[in-house]
């Protein structure tokens, strides 16, 4: 197999254990350089990506390579930036365009998201309906609108699209698209460099605002306070306000009443899961968008395997494409069974959960689970907690706040404090990185 198809085959199965987000931050401008000599080495655009592939994805890589060509394999990051190895062209569908279709600066719009190639079904019927009002008439039909989801299925596609669909028919007008946190961000960071008239600015000069995943601004007072001024600004003025999230507005913790019921005071649509049907048809027409052959009895195994997020549904056809060039079988449903099959074993053996690495941490240092999620501040505690709290940041992709809970109920901020602890140590003391590796390799 060739360089390129092996990390083709492991990024496509990476796509499917990571978040979108971490995919594309990590993996998107890795480059494969070579493999020769039982050594596959990976070309990183920075250090800071570099550093980070060894350490949080090294052996998941491993694993899956050695998998895909049945032998060990030695694998190593060089920092080298995508332009200069641009040689190597990915198959289209890996093309970096659909990971992370390109985004406009200005509007925060992929041209990716259409609602041309967006399918559907009983399941999202009335969210499509409505988008196609805003579209009709901006501001008017359906102010605000509200779509609610589980993640996966369609959010951010339909919001896009419904940005997309503005600017191509009425030239004049101006849309912003951005997520709740980097609404959120964006606004801590105006605060702190005093540049918050810009920021007003670009939110409140625009005829569509588009926010995806609203939820996150949940929480913070100033956030809100913020939102809600430039929600009324826009509102008034009749300007259109799309918003999705992954709960209705009156689910949403943390939420200011004031803020939830004017999300409640224009449409609220939902989507709900696709059907077996539904499945086969978006697998069709992903499949027409990569211009790609596939028997239909081949996409009813996909479908009849992912039922509950088309995204995972869009790696999985992903993955019996590359799988089966990988092995140079014919496209048959039988071979998308074994891909889909051995990618599930994979997933299964791959993950440790969080309960396997306190367990093994306390048989190490001979405490109980109880003594270690518990309030009790001696050091024979306090080092096992904290390599526990390590090994749970860099084994798992849990977030702090949930390793938080799962350690007895402790602030995020304790436990990055308690990561950063025993990474420093690792780094200064060999005998100590020793004894994490041990535990580590008890754990993979
Ligand atoms: P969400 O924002 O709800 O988590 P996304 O909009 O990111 O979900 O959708 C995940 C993937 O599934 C995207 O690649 C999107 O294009 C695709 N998708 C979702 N719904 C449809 C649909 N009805 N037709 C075609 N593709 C879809
Ligand atoms: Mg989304």
């Amino acid at each position: 197999m060739d360089t390129e198809t092996l990390w083709e085959t492991v990024l496509a199965e990476l796509q499917l254990t990571l978040s979108p987000a971490d995919f594309k931050t990590w993996f998107a401008d890795t480059t494969p350089l070579e493999y020769s000599k039982g050594v596959l080495t990976i070309g990183c655009p920075s250090s800071f990506a570099k550093e980070r592939l060894e350490k949080r994805h090294l052996h998941q890589i491993q694993t899956l390579c050695k998998r895909i060509i049945k032998r060990p394999i030695k694998i190593t990051f060089v920092i080298a930036t995508k332009q200069t190895t641009a040689t190597i062209p990915l198959g289209p569908l890996f093309s970096h365009g659909e990971t992370a279709p390109r985004q406009n600066k200005i509007t925060g719009l992929s041209s990716h998201f259409k609602l041309d190639n967006f399918v559907v079904g009983s399941n999202n019927r009335l969210a499509y309906a409505v988008s196609v009002g805003v579209v009709e008439a901006p501001g008017k039909n359906y102010n605000p609108f509200f779509l609610y989801s589980s993640v996966g299925l369609g959010k951010t596609h339909l919001i896009q699209a419904i940005g997309n669909a503005v600017l191509e028919r009425y030239q004049k007008m101006r849309v912003v698209y951005c997520t709740g946190e980097s609404f959120t961000n964006g606004i801590i960071t105006a605060i702190q460099n005093r540049t918050q008239a810009a920021f007003r600015r670009k939110y409140r000069d625009t005829d569509v605002l588009l926010i995806d995943d609203v939820q996150f601004i949940a929480g913070r007072e100033t956030t809100q306070e913020e939102f809600f001024n430039t929600f009324n600004a826009l509102y008034l003025s009749n300007k259109q306000v799309v918003l999705t999230s992954d709960k209705p507005p009156k689910e949403i913790a943390n939420l200011e009443e004031r803020l939830s019921s004017r999300f409640v005071g224009g449409m609220i649509a939902d989507m709900q899961p696709p059907d077996f049907d539904m499945r086969v048809a978006i697998l069709k027409e992903k499949a027409k968008q990569h211009n790609k052959e596939i028997p239909a009895a081949v996409l009813e195994i996909i479908a009849g395997t992912i039922s509950s997020n088309i995204r995972e549904l869009e790696g999985a056809l992903r993955q019996v494409i590359t799988g089966a060039a990988a092995e140079g079988a014919p496209l048959t449903p039988e071979t998308a069974a074994k891909v889909l099959r051995a990618s599930r074993a994979l997933k299964e053996t791959t993950r440790v959960s969080p309960r396997e690495i306190i367990n093994n941490v306390c048989t190490h240092f001979a405490i109980t689970p109880k003594e270690l999620r518990g309030p009790r501040r001696q050091k024979e505690l306090v080092l096992p907690r904290q390599i526990a709290m390590y090994l749970i940041r860099d084994l798992t992709e849990i977030p702090l706040t949930e390793i938080g809970e799962l350690l007895g109920g402790r602030d995020h901020t304790t436990i990055i404090h308690g990561v950063g602890k025993i990474e420093r140590r690792i780094s200064e003391e060999p005998l100590f990185e020793k004894q994490i590796s041990t535990l580590k390799r008890g754990l993979q």
